[in-house]
């Protein structure tokens, strides 16, 4: 089988490599939220989903790859391990901050729980005092009532908050595992150059400045796979990818070279006569 001249990782292919990752480590995050497994517990179950979606992209690739010809990955390489590495660091800093709203949420139904004890004893007070005691107990409502509320918009924000982390995450892991792939299969096949792909068309708000700046560089978007290249994803929903060209694309003269041109040209031009 001839080897493709240039060659882009399928996105419908992305997506459905995505399969259930995100549901996966959504469930494990809320079980750790409602208390119901250990931080510790929740940590190893999703480093365990993270490396079994790992295994099974480096498959994915490979049967793609394979397909055209080429040669695949074997999944040990460094960029792609980094990836690997940096979705469970996030996934442990995900799960603390899951495991501290469990405890937050813990020591505020203790506080209420107290306060409801302390008003059912304070209706046990003898008769003269009955007064003052409804007084305290309208008081000790009011401060409970806006406890509660001080406590549920913590809650809100933090549970708010954890579950998008979890998405970025998965996205971010899925599109770091792809892209290194493609930074390894690119030397490895005797590539010369990656492209960086914009795709403005596939974002309402555009293009974000890195990424534009990153498509316009190296050498008008196309950076030689030798050279260091920026990391993709830019961000999370980050629609980049990176283009494998197996020839040389047509760069036009690089300003380097034109400007050494227009040197040599000067210099022929003004040659002394008399050396
Ligand atoms: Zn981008």
């Amino acid at each position: 089988m001839s080897s493709p001249s240039r060659l882009r990782y399928p996105q419908d292919l992305i997506k459905r490599g995505m399969g259930a990752l995100s549901p996966n480590l959504q469930r494990i995050r809320s079980q750790v939220q409602n208390g119901a497994i250990s931080k510790e517990e929740g940590i190893e179950q999703g480093n365990r989903i993270l490396e079994e979606h790992y295994e099974k992209q480096v498959v994915i690739i490979n049967k793609f790859v394979e397909k055209k010809g080429l040669i695949g990955i074997t999944g040990r390489e460094t960029v792609l391990k980094e990836a690997l590495e940096e979705a469970k660091a996030a996934w442990k800093e995900i799960i603390i901050e899951a495991s501290e709203a469990w405890k937050l949420k813990q020591v505020a139904i203790g506080v209420i729980s107290f306060t409801a004890l302390t008003l059912v004893e304070q209706k046990k007070i003898v008769e003269p005092r009955k007064l003052e005691a409804l007084k305290k107990i309208v008081e000790q409502k009011k401060r409970e009532k806006e406890l509660e509320t001080l406590i549920e918009e913590a809650l809100k924000k933090t549970q708010k908050s954890i579950p998008q982390r979890v998405d970025s995450l998965t996205q971010v892991f899925n599109h770091r595992i792809v892209n290194n792939s493609l930074k390894v299969i690119a030397p490895t096949n005797n590539a010369k150059w990656m492209k960086w792909i914009l795709h403005p068309e596939r974002s309402k708000t555009g293009p974000c400045p890195i990424c534009t700046a990153n498509a316009a560089g190296g050498r008008n978007g196309y950076y030689r796979v030798t050279w260091f290249t920026p990391m993709m994803p830019v961000h999370p929903h980050c629609v980049c990818e990176w283009e494998i060209w197996f020839g040389e694309p047509d760069l036009g003269i690089d300003e380097v070279e034109r400007s050494i041109l227009l040197l040599n040209a000067h210099q022929a031009r003004y040659r002394p006569l008399i050396r």
